[in-house]
């Protein structure tokens, strides 16, 4: 006999405006509802061994099967199962006062990215998300119980009645709404159970039945399921294993099957924590494929095995995220917004947690492996100092194994480096920089090669934390770390060669000075004001916002330890003329590239010079 029921909360309205919410990502109703089943499993097991429930001696597992034919999704589990009154209670009351309360909580926001992320899920609810209709076919565990169907289409009315479900468990039936149609593809399905019950605790299989043929004359229509028996999950995630019963191959295999990369990871930390909080998970390191970007990296987030979402920065330190790798965390407070997550004191334990342990795998792999560590440190990096820039702690933990490579391909650490005046002098483009590197390597100078897109703000960083410590590109300020030993040349009259410069080349805004190169190939070089280039480097991201930035001042530093400006005094004016803007020419063409009228200039004035031979 039916039975009707009322359900008990206001919830005539409520449906649309969920749905409306969570519109973007509905897939996580199949997390809810097989993350349900789950729970179902997990009680019932526990129940049979505390003696409380009879086994039945059926293996747990999860049947999910897509009609396509009468555009159903079943979802059915060999669990605990449900008496009349437990739907009644359970599911009615409930499963949608829930989602009442998360209407009232949330009705004043506006914004769906503050408030309920999609992610956090309504239980039962959301398959309502995807149907028109959903049907319950149950029987509890108890002794005596009866199976019980109980049916809703979602607004405040449903139907319960005696039941057909001979089995102990449930199943949920979901007849899939024009809004849930996308569910009706295979692949689609497949797709998102892989996302979202990837890990889960017990054997998911996965069935479909479909109509085989298009021969309308026969009214046989194939409704056997092709699909093998094999489950769709891994029940035993590596994470939840002891880290020493773990092999190298296992974690690589496992990166291998979670994380589409086809580079190995470079190495991994196993985090695995039971008290102040329980945390369990692999983060890898992973090997960086474009030299200059920072690649994202992939955190998932689990609790009891149940993925919650990508890369949740509440939780792992937003610089974490550069790293891929499996967090599970079952005592998360995950059914609730991300602004409660932020303030939660639990939370950020969690995560100053996460931060210390990367930290102290760092410092073991330098202390341990330095060989391993040099040959790395390229990868790891940009992630690194990305995490200095964001989080003080951490710098101050692992400012000591920061590695700089330098121009001769050597890896040091801050206090290994040369620095001569409290200098440092770094290459951030060594294409461009290649003549400077050439009279530095020349002159047994050491300079630090920082070319990636993180290195210009990690210098502003180190300098602003390290008072004293200036950095300085290679191409400027060089002067003093160049002087020859021989600083008097008594050959060349230093005040004589630079009123040759300044006659011949007619720019009051460049300084010219001379000093004695050990690189006497080069007859001059320019070098640019660190301070001002960078105050022009800002301006070219962020306009003019800080004031006027002009061209920054340059200075043309003439080698007198070469043959053509030792010469210099011995050509007619003309000529010297000549010879003074081609070497100017030349200093410039090893800064940057030339415009085009300035190329002009060059060619013409190669020609002449050719001419003086
Ligand atoms: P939550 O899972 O957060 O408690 P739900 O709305 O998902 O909320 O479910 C409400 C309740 O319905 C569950 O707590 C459980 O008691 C019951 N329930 C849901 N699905 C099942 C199932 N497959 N088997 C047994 N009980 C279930």
């Amino acid at each position: 006999m039916k039975r009707e029921g009322q359900i008990t909360v206001d919830s005539e309205n409520l449906f649309p405006i969920i749905k409306k919410w969570l519109y973007s990502d509905k897939d996580i109703f199949i997390r809810e509802i097989v993350a349900n089943a789950c729970d179902a499993i997990k009680k019932y097991r526990s129940l049979c061994q505390i003696g409380e429930a009879e086994d039945n001696g059926t293996a747990p597992r999860i049947d999910i099967t897509l009609d396509t034919n009468a555009k159903t999704l079943t979802v059915a589990d060999n669990g605990i199962g449900m008496t009349e009154e437990e739907v009644e209670k359970y599911i009615a009351q409930i499963a949608f006062s829930g989602a009442q309360e998360f209407l009232d909580k949330y009705k004043d926001q506006t914004d769906a990215e503050n408030g309920i992320i999609g992610h956090f899920g309504l239980g039962f609810y959301s398959a309502y998300m995807v149907s028109e209709n959903v049907e319950i076919e149950t029987l509890s565990y108890q002794k005596g119980a009866v199976p019980v169907h109980w049916e809703s289409d979602g607004s405040h009315t449903y139907e319960i009645a005696d039941g057909s479900r001979a089995a102990i468990g449930t199943s949920i039936i979901m007849h899939l709404s024009e809004d849930g149609k996308e569910f009706l593809s295979e692949f689609k399905l497949r797709e998102i159970l892989r996302k979202y019950c990837h890990f889960m605790p017990y054997e998911i299989y996965f069935h479909v039945i479909k109509e085989e043929s298009a021969d309308t004359s026969s009214d046989t229509k194939d409704t056997t399921d092709k699909t093998p028996e094999k489950p769709l999950n891994n029940t035993t995630p590596l994470w939840l294993k002891a880290p020493k019963d773990c092999t190298t191959e296992e974690y690589e295999d496992f990166y291998r099957e979670t994380f589409t990369d086809m580079n190995l990871p470079l190495f991994w930390i196993h985090l695995n924590v039971d008290y102040p909080f329980r945390l369990k998970g692999i983060l890898y390191f992973p090997k960086q494929t474009d030299k200059l970007q920072v690649m994202p990296g992939e955190i998932k987030l689990f609790a009891n095995q149940v993925y919650i979402a990508d890369n949740i920065k509440e939780v792992v330190p937003e610089f974490l995220m550069l790293l891929k790798g499996v967090i599970d965390c079952p005592d998360l407070p995950l059914n609730v917004s991300r602004s409660f997550l932020q303030n939660d004191g639990e939370v950020a334990k969690i995560s100053r947690h996460i931060t210390k342990k990367v930290a102290d795998k760092l410092l073991s792999v330098f202390n341990n492996e330095r060989k391993s560590y040099e040959s790395y440190w390229d990868d790891i990096s940009p992630f690194i100092k990305f995490g200095c820039i964001k989080d003080e702690k951490f710098y101050e933990k692992i400012k000591g194994i920061i590695l700089y490579k330098t121009i001769n391909d050597e890896y040091k650490t801050f206090d290994e480096l040369q620095k001569p005046d409290n200098k440092v002098y770094y290459v951030s483009n060594t294409d461009v920089q290649g003549q400077y590197i050439k009279i530095f390597k020349d002159n047994g100078l050491e300079a630090v090669i920082l070319e990636h897109n993180i290195d210009a703000h990690f210098v502003t960083f180190l300098e602003y934390t390290e008072s004293g410590t200036k950095f300085v590109r290679i191409d400027s300020e060089i002067g003093d770390a160049l002087k020859s030993d021989e600083s008097v040349d008594t050959e060349v009259n230093a005040e004589e060669v630079i009123h040759f410069f300044k006659e011949a080349l007619g720019m009051d805004k460049l300084t010219i000075q001379t000093e004695n190169l050990k690189t006497a190939e080069t007859p001059a070089i320019l070098t640019i004001n660190e301070y001002e280039r960078r105050m022009n480097d800002i301006s070219k991201i962020y306009g003019n916002m800080f004031g006027e930035a002009g061209p920054a001042s340059e200075t043309l530093i003439v080698n007198t330890a070469n043959e053509i400006v030792r010469k210099l005094k011995d050509f007619e004016p003309d000529k010297r003329n000549l010879l003074c803007r081609h070497i100017f020419d030349l200093a410039l063409m090893s800064q940057r590239k030339l415009t085009a009228a300035e190329m002009e200039g060059f060619m013409l004035r190669s020609v002449q010079v050719m001419s003086l031979l």
